[in-house]
């Protein structure tokens, strides 16, 4: 069709002359840290395998064991006969990791909150979100048709004062935030918000893509603060430290339930590949079983920062931020002629102006590679080191 390839055209010019057009680009990773592109290896300090487990042993075996007797596709939607056996042994794993009832897995962590967040609430109700919250947690609210209202991020003072002025003109009310987020690095205050989610009948859900696995020893923003904070719905995915692709919900019983008789998502979408599950629940074993494994990535960045002049991390996420696409642009490729590959983040995945290099640090890297990549950024891109943050 004439106008629909000329419409394309139209809109990837205008995104080319804003810096905002994004490539795919063949990426080879022949382990978890080193990345073979155009032909080059680079050392990847951009992977969300944090705990270098897509390529662990124990994983591919777990998986190629599943093919075998399973086949490689799931078939059916679950609810038809898509639910193969490792389903529940994975959800009871996962129920078990982060001290909830039950759990319920869904095809990814994107589909997993388009699904949950409309199965909750709707029109009538409200839905309070930290302002950085992942893009799925902000399609999932806006497609349940609820109130939704943005909070400064992780101000407590402002959701405290926005529950105590608009709950009470509300049948339900979900809080919804990410665990660790994934761009900045940084926590969500877990206990303040579920204290005033309790108090004010209100539900909060985290998504805690970046937090299981690497912080609260391997359970995740729940676990990080000392103890074990009550959060009635903590949503995750198994594509990133868990090594695999999937995504859940660690929730009761009860609401458990509904959603595997509610969400459109994991009603009407495929189940998981038999190997995928399979290899989710190697990983969650040896997440359990190995502190020192899931201590690493934040071992790992507390060294770079220490390295480079900027302040303690609190996950394995470590943002330089760089204001204009086209510096961040520019700071990707120095660090790519250097032998490092750190993927450039611009908006919209982050607010205008705020366009950054987003280092992420992995159990598996080298000692000698997160050093030397601390002296070029502290050399090479000194003076944006010392505006970070
Ligand atoms: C990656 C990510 C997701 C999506 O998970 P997938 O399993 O990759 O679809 C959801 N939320 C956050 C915060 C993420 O970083």
């Amino acid at each position: 069709m004439k106008s629909l390839d000329e419409f394309a055209s139209r809109k990837l010019a205008q995104l080319e002359e804003q810096g905002l057009r994004r490539v795919l680009v063949e990426t080879d990773r022949h382990d978890s840290v080193r990345v073979a592109r155009n032909g080059r290896e680079l050392v990847s300090f951009c992977c969300n395998d944090y705990l270098g487990l897509t390529h662990h042993p124990d994983l591919k075996k777990a998986a190629r064991k599943a093919i075998e007797r399973y086949g490689v596709g799931a078939g059916a939607s679950r609810l038809i006969t898509g639910n193969h056996p490792l389903f529940r042994e994975l959800e009871l794993r996962l129920a078990a990791l982060k001290g909830t009832e039950d759990a319920v897995v869904f095809g990814s962590g994107y589909l997993a909150n388009l699904g949950i967040v409309p199965a909750l609430v709707g029109k009538g109700d409200l839905i309070v979100a930290d302002e950085l919250c992942h893009a799925c947690l902000l399609a999932g609210s806006r497609l349940s048709g609820a109130d939704e209202v943005r909070f400064p991020h992780n101000d407590v003072e402002a959701v405290a004062s926005l529950l105590r002025g608009q709950r009470a003109g509300y049948r339900r009310c979900l809080v919804l935030t990410d665990g660790v987020f994934s761009m900045d690095g940084d926590l969500a205050p877990v206990p303040a918000l579920a204290r005033l989610a309790a108090e004010n009948d209100a539900w909060l859900m985290t998504d805690d893509a970046h937090g299981v696995g690497v912080v609260g020893n391997g359970r995740g923003s729940s676990y990080a603060f000392g103890g074990r904070v009550d959060v009635p719905l903590q949503m995750g995915t198994l594509s990133k430290a868990i090594g695999s692709y999937g995504g859940y919900l660690c929730t009761s019983k009860k609401v458990a339930d509904l959603i595997r008789t509610r969400a459109r998502t994991l009603i009407y979408a495929t189940g998981l590949p038999p190997a995928s599950a399979a290899a989710a629940i190697a990983a969650i074993d040896l997440i359990r079983s190995d502190r020192d494994l899931t201590g690493a990535p934040v071992a790992k960045a507390a060294a770079f920062c220490n390295g480079v002049g900027l302040p303690d991390p609190v996950s394995p996420i470590v943002p330089l931020h760089l204001g204009t696409a086209d510096r961040a642009m520019a700071a990707s490729a120095l660090l790519e002629a250097e032998g490092f590959l750190v993927t450039a983040i611009r908006p919209p995945t982050v607010p205008d102006g705020t366009a950054r290099l987003r280092f992420t640090f992995t159990a598996t890297h080298h000692e000698e590679d997160v050093a030397r990549l601390a002296a070029v950024v502290r050399g090479k891109l000194g003076v944006e080191a010392g505006a970070a943050q």
